[in-house]
């Protein structure tokens, strides 16, 4: 496993994603009196390649850990940093509950059975950590609704509850003087759906918060590099777009397809036509 440990701007760094085993993006924002770190990581193993980044950097000491929403691959390490940890009043509550949780192969498998878990993150599950019997599971101290800001001497750090279909506690990370934000995996479909799925009346208020923030780099929880705010601008247009004619016409995808024609659409590709699958099934649930 390799992962690239970047400077992105003056106060903030990345920890690059791994997708061997589902390892997200780690962050650190670095003040005048200390660094806070977004997502603790899917392991102690993954928190040690971060930490040792930090130490070899000679950035701040860690002062405050951050989790950002409630799935394990955020999360798992909590206890590798024995830091101050913040989240969402909902992510606090879920992740309490988690902590209690077996999570050996049996009761991972008879979850995914019930319905309760999905394949993919047990079986990223067992990859990264196919010996869990010594895990300790340390859910979040501290929690808030809204909006959180945190000072590191001079530079600022907003903690912000978004939500969004992929996890309705999704918080972001925005560091105003550096014009950075951490997205987490807010903007991504619902994965515990099959198949995944956007809803017009999450995904499109989701979008226009995200660029409403007064920012130009964007880091997506689980991709290889940062994206300009012009790519987020044009992810939001066609998310848009596509939501708008899936909820005019329906649940009809063959209609939906030839309105995209009609108009011309430029960005009838493959992440338009996943966009409307997804918004689809959006749709059917009821959403
Ligand atoms: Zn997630």
């Amino acid at each position: 496993m390799t992962h690239a440990f970047n400077q992105l701007t003056d106060h903030v760094y990345w920890l690059s994603p791994d997708s061997t085993t589902d390892r997200p993006v780690l962050g650190v924002i670095a003040g005048a009196t200390g660094s806070l770190i977004v997502d603790a990581g899917n392991s102690p193993a993954h928190a040690r390649v971060l930490l040792d980044q930090i130490d070899a950097a000679n950035l701040p000491a860690p002062r405050y850990l951050v989790v950002t929403h409630w799935h394990w691959d955020h999360w798992f390490a909590t206890a590798a940093y024995n830091l101050p940890t913040v989240a969402h009043a909902s992510t606090r509550r879920i992740l309490a509950a988690q902590a209690t949780w077996d999570w050996s192969d049996a009761a991972l498998d008879a979850r995914v059975a019930q319905g309760a878990e999905i394949a993919f993150c047990r079986d990223m599950i067992k990859a990264e950590l196919p010996e869990r019997n010594r895990l300790v599971l340390r859910p979040p101290d501290l929690a808030f609704d809204g909006e959180l800001e945190i000072d590191l001497g001079g530079v600022t750090c907003r903690l912000i509850h978004v939500g969004g279909d992929h996890a309705a506690d999704s918080i972001i990370v925005h560091a105003p003087e550096d014009r950075v934000v951490f997205l987490s995996d807010c903007r991504y479909e619902d994965i515990y759906a099959t198949p995944r799925r956007y809803t017009v009346a999450n995904a499109l208020p989701l979008f226009d918060r995200l660029l409403a923030l007064e920012a130009d780099l964007y880091l997506g929880g689980h991709e290889p590099a940062p994206l300009l705010r012009p790519a987020l601008v044009e992810e939001a247009l066609r998310v848009r777009h596509a939501g708008k004619i899936v909820e005019r016409i329906g649940d009809d995808r063959v209609a939906v397809i030839d309105e995209l024609r009609r108009q011309g659409n430029l960005m009838l590709d493959e992440d338009t036509l996943d966009c409307v699958d997804a918004f689809l099934a959006g749709l059917r649930k009821g959403g």
